[in-house]
C-alpha cells in the first residue's frame, strides 16, 4: 500500500507550521522514516523538510506530490526530540520549524539550489545568450539581473531550460582515504610470488594485505606499517589488488591532555547531597534538586559522583554550563574524571567538530556532555542524570526565537526519561528558590566552604566618600593599599568592572551633546584598540570625533570607563604590576580565554582586570583579594531583577577570593553603600536577601509571584509600532481575566535598535487559563499585519529592557 509522508516544510510560516502531506514513491518507500530530511516540491520551489510521520493513504482524494529524495540514512531527530519540538512551539509561540532547526547542529542545516539547464529545443542563439559557459549553470534569482531572470523563466515556459535541484548538504562527514584488500589472502600470495623478484616492495605490500582482513585501513597506516610508498599502493589499486574506500573519521576538536582525577573523600554535606540525588538516579525519578550551596563549597565534586552514579547504571548525564568558553576549568574537571565519555558542545568548535560530537552522543560512543544553552538538545539517549550550574544565569534564555529557557527544557526531558534534575547554584533564582520553599524541588544545602575554609571578608567602599577625598573615581585609596599589599607578597588580584548599564560614551562640555548611534537610541562607545567609536547594538562604527559634531567645541570627554581604559589608569597607579586584562576585545580569538586564565594560573600576572566574565567559575588559590570597581552600575536599569542580578554577580565574583589556605579579603566600591542588594552581598547572606527580595516582589506584583509575559512590536515607523501594540492592548483586555494586569504600550528603555522602533506590553497575571489561547490569536493576526511590522512573544522573559 503506498504510503505518505507528513513533512514540515523548512519554510518558517504560519501557514507551513502544520506538516503537508507527500507521496512516498516506490523506490523511497523503504528510506523514509520519521526524523529524517527530505527534499519535497513546494510551490514552485523544491525545499528541504523533516518527516514528522508517516500514515497510511489517506482519504484525501487529490494527488499528492511525491517526496524527492531522503537526505539521511538514519534519522537525525528521534522521538524524543520530536515531541520536544512540538512542545517547545507550543509553549514559546515559535515554528516548529525554528523549534527544529535550533536543536540540530548547524550542518544539518541543509538548503536546496537551483541549476537552469538547455533542452534540445533550444536555439543556438538563445544558448549563445544563455549559456555562455557550458550546458549548466546555477539560478539564483537573487544573483542575476532581471533581464535574464525573465529571459530564462520564458525560455522554460517554452520548454527551452529546465530547472534541476540539488541540495548542498553541508553535513559533510569527514572521510580518510583507506585500502582494503580486494582479493582472497591466497590470491594476494599468489601474485606476491610472481612479483618478489621485479617488484619486491609490491610483494612487500602484498603479503601485508594478506594479513590485513576485511576491515579498511589508512593509507598512511598501510604505508607505514607495510614500509611501502603511496606510489605502490597507488600501482595496487591499479591492478586490481587491493581496493580504495572512504574512512569515516571524526575531526579532533583541539584536544588537550587532562591529568586523569578519582573522586574525593566528600564532607558530610556533600554526601548528603550526592545520596539522596544517587538515589533519584537510582530510582528513575524526575525529582527536581536545588543544590544551593556558597562558593567554594564543592558543588562541581556533588556533580561529579552523582555522574559516576548515572554512568555506573548504564545511563549517561547531561551537565550545563553558562558559557562554556569563561569555564574551561569546570569543562577540564568533567573531562579528567570520565576521560573519552566527555563530549563538549560548545560556539567554539567549527561547524564540522559540532556535528562530530552530536554524532558521537547520538551514537551513545559520549555518555556525558557538557555544554552550553543549545546543549539542552543533545541526542543523548537513555538520560540519567541532568545537572545545570549556575542555574540563574540568565544566559539560559534565548533571546531570539524560540525564546526558551534551558531549565525548562531540562526539566521536560527529566520527565521523558525518569531522571533528576539538578540545579546548582550560591544564588539561586528567586523562582527556583521560591519553588524550593514549596517543597516542589527537593533543596540540599552546603552551607561551608570545603575544609571549613573561611567566607572572604568582604569591605563596602563608599566612593561618594572616595570621590571627594581624592578626586578619582575609579580607584579608592583602600582598594589601592589593598592591591600594593597583594602585590608585596606575591599574592593575586582579581578585579572586576562591571559593564552592564554602562559604556564609556563621548560628551560635549561646552553643548552637553552626546554622540549616539544614527540607526539606535543609544550612545556609542569608545574603542581605543580600534580608535573608533561603536555601537553594541548594531555593529555601527565610526571615527572617534576631535571636535564636538554639533557646536564644533573642542572640549569633548570620554565618560564612563572602558577596560582598556582602567587597565591604563591602573597601570600608572601600580606601574610594577602585571595586569591581564579580560573583555571582550581581548577574548575574540578562539582559545582566548583559556589562554589568559592559564597565564594568570601560573601567576605571569598579578592582577586578572575583566568584565563580568571572570565572575564564574574561576578557581585560583593564589588570589587572596577581589575588587568590584563599580557595584551599582545595573542597579539603575528599569528592570525588576536589577537587585538580584546585582546581588547574584557580587557574591559570585566576591567567591573568587581565598579559595585555599590563604585568607580572602573583597573591596566593592559604590555610590550606593546602603541598598540592600549589597548591603547582604557584603554578609553573602542569601537566604537574607531572598526574603528581603520576595518582599519587594510581592509588593510590586512581581514574579515569582506573579507570572509575566511580553509583547513587543518593532517597526521603522514609530507610529505603526505604537499603533500595533494599541490594537494588542485591547485584545488581550478582552480576552483576559479582569485579574490580570497589562502594562503598556511603552517605548522599550531603549526605544529605537538598527533603526526600528520598539514598543512593549508585558502582562502580569496569575492564572489565566485563556493566555495561551489570546496570544496565539494575537500571533496569527500578526501574520497578517502590516509589512515591516514584526511582534514578538515571550512568554516569560529575563530581560525587560
Ligand atoms: P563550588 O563549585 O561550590 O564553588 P568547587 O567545586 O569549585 O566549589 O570546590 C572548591 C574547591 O574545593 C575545589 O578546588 C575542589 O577541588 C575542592 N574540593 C571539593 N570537594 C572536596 C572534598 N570533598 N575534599 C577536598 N577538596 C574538595
Ligand atoms: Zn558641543
Ligand atoms: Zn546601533
Amino acid at each position: 500500500m503506498a504510503q505518505i509522508g507528513q513533512v514540515l516544510v523548512d519554510v518558517p510560516t504560519m501557514q507551513t507550521n502544520e506538516p503537508y502531506s507527500y507521496a512516498i514513491p516506490d523506490q523511497l518507500q523503504d528510506q523514509v522514516e520519521p526524523g529524517m530530511r527530505v527534499t519535497v516540491p513546494f510551490g514552485h520551489r523544491m525545499v528541504s523538510g523533516f518527516v514528522v510521520g508517516i500514515s497510511d493513504e489517506s482519504d484525501y482524494d487529490g494527488q499528492l506530490k511525491p517526496i524527492q529524495a531522503v537526505l539521511d540514512l538514519a534519522p537525525v531527530l528521534n522521538r524524543e526530540l520530536r515531541q520536544l519540538a512540538d512542545w517547545l512551539a507550543t509553549t514559546t509561540f515559535a515554528f516548529r520549524i525554528t523549534c527544529i532547526q535550533t536543536m540540530l547542529p548547524n550542518l544539518l542545516k541543509a538548503s536546496v539550489e537551483r541549476f537552469i539547464q538547455p533542452t534540445d529545443e533550444i536555439s543556438a542563439a538563445e544558448r549563445a545568450t544563455y549559456f555562455p559557459d557550458g550546458t549548466v549553470r546555477p539560478f539564483d534569482t537573487e544573483k542575476l539581473d532581471a533581464t535574464t531572470v525573465s529571459g530564462l523563466l520564458k525560455l522554460r515556459r517554452a520548454g527551452k531550460v529546465t530547472v534541476t535541484y540539488q541540495v548542498k548538504d553541508k553535513a559533510a562527514v569527514k572521510t580518510l582515504a583507506a585500502i582494503v584488500p580486494a582479493l582472497p589472502a591466497t590470491k594476494l600470495q599468489e601474485i606476491a610470488t610472481t612479483v618478489a623478484k621485479r617488484a619486491p616492495k609490491q610483494a612487500q605490500l602484498l603479503t601485508y594485505l594478506q594479513t590485513m582482513g576485511d576491515q579498511p585501513v589508512a593509507q598512511t597506516q598501510v604505508a607505514h606499517d607495510a614500509a611501502v610508498s603511496a606510489e605502490v599502493i597507488r600501482t595496487a589499486v591499479a591492478k586490481g589488488w587491493a581496493a580504495k574506500k572512504a574512512l569515516e573519521v571524526y575531526r579532533d576538536p583541539f584536544q588537550r591532555p587532562v591529568q586523569p582525577t578519582q573522586p574525593l573523600t566528600l564532607n558530610a554535606e556533600q554526601r548528603v547531597a550526592v545520596d539522596a540525588i544517587s538515589a533519584a538516579v537510582t530510582a528513575q525519578q524526575a525529582q527536581t534538586f536545588l543544590v544551593e550551596g556558597v562558593t567554594g563549597s564543592g558543588k562541581t565534586e556533588v556533580y561529579l559522583q552523582s555522574i559516576a552514579q548515572a554512568l555506573k547504571l548504564g545511563r549517561t548525564a547531561l551537565m550545563l554550563v553558562p558559557e562554556i568558553a569563561l569555564t574551561p576549568q569546570m569543562t577540564n574537571r568533567v573531562k579528567s574524571r570520565f576521560g573519552h565519555a566527555v563530549a563538549v558542545l560548545h560556539s567554539g568548535l567549527s561547524k564540522g567538530e559540532q556535528y562530530d560530537e552530536w554524532r558521537r552522543i547520538d551514537r551513545g560512543e559520549a555518555t556525558v556532555v557538557v555544554g552550553a544553552r543549545s546543549a539542552v538538545f543533545a541526542p543523548l539517549h537513555n538520560l540519567g542524570l541532568i545537572i545545570m550550574d549556575e542555574e540563574h544565569e540568565s544566559s539560559y534564555k534565548q533571546d531570539e526565537n524560540p525564546r526558551y529557557h534551558a531549565r525548562d527544557v531540562a526539566l521536560w526531558r527529566g520527565r521523558y526519561h525518569g531522571c533528576p534534575v539538578v540545579l546548582g547554584s550560591a544564588t539561586p533564582s528567586l523562582e527556583t528558590r521560591a519553588r524550593a520553599a514549596k517543597g516542589l524541588y527537593t533543596r540540599l544545602v552546603l552551607a561551608h566552604r570545603v575544609n571549613d575554609h573561611p567566607l572572604p571578608t568582604v569591605h563596602i567602599v563608599d566612593m561618594r566618600e572616595a570621590l571627594k577625598a581624592n578626586g578619582d573615581g575609579d580607584f579608592s585609596p583602600d582598594l589601592l593599599t589593598a592591591i600594593q599589599a597583594r602585590l608585596d607578597r606575591q599574592e593575586q588580584v582579581v578585579l572586576m568592572l562591571n559593564r552592564r548599564g554602562y559604556s564609556s560614551f563621548m560628551m560635549c562640555r561646552d553643548c552637553g551633546f552626546v554622540l549616539k548611534c544614527p540607526n539606535c537610541d543609544i550612545s556609542l562607545t569608545l574603542h581605543v584598540d580600534t580608535h573608533s567609536m561603536k555601537c553594541h547594538y548594531c555593529g555601527h562604527e565610526e571615527a572617534i570625533p576631535r571636535v564636538c559634531p554639533n557646536c564644533h567645541s573642542r572640549k569633548i570627554r570620554y565618560y564612563g570607563t572602558g577596560t582598556q581604559k582602567i587597565e591604563k589608569a591602573l597601570q600608572e597607579r601600580l606601574p610594577a604590576a602585571r595586569i591581564l586584562r579580560m573583555d571582550v576585545d581581548s577574548t575574540r580569538r578562539k582559545g582566548a580565554h583559556e589562554r589568559i586564565l592559564k597565564q594568570f594560573g601560573s601567576h605571569q600576572a598579578d592582577i586578572l582586570l575583566g568584565t563580568q566574565m571572570i565572575a564564574k567559575g574561576l578557581d585560583f588559590p593564589n588570589v587572596t583579594l577581589v575588587g568590584v570597581l563599580n557595584a551599582d552600575t545595573a542597579l539603575g536599569l528599569p528592570d525588576f531583577r536589577a537587585s538580584e542580578r546585582t546581588f547574584q554577580l557580587l557574591t559570585q565574583v566576591s567567591g573568587r577570593a581565598g579559595r585555599a589556605e590563604k585568607p580572602g579579603e573583597v573591596f566593592i566600591q559604590t555610590f550606593n553603600p546602603d541598598h540592600y542588594a549589597i548591603q547582604l552581598a557584603q554578609r553573602q547572606d542569601y537566604e537574607r536577601f531572598f526574603v528581603t527580595e520576595m518582599h519587594m516582589r510581592h509588593q510590586g506584583n512581581y514574579p515569582p509571584y506573579y507570572f509575566a509575559a511580553q509583547l513587543t512590536a518593532s517597526h521603522e515607523d514609530e507610529q505603526v509600532a505604537a499603533k500595533a501594540m494599541y490594537q494588542i492592548v485591547a485584545v488581550l483586555k478582552q480576552g483576559l481575566s479582569p485579574n490580570a494586569i497589562v502594562l503598556g504600550p511603552t517605548p522599550k528603555a531603549i526605544a529605537r535598535v538598527k533603526r526600528k522602533y520598539y514598543y512593549q506590553v508585558v502582562i502580569k497575571y496569575k492564572h489565566e487559563p485563556q493566555l495561551q489561547a489570546v496570544l496565539e490569536q494575537i500571533r496569527q493576526g500578526a501574520q497578517q499585519a502590516q509589512r515591516g511590522l514584526t511582534i514578538t512573544i515571550d512568554p516569560e522573559p529575563m530581560n525587560f529592557m
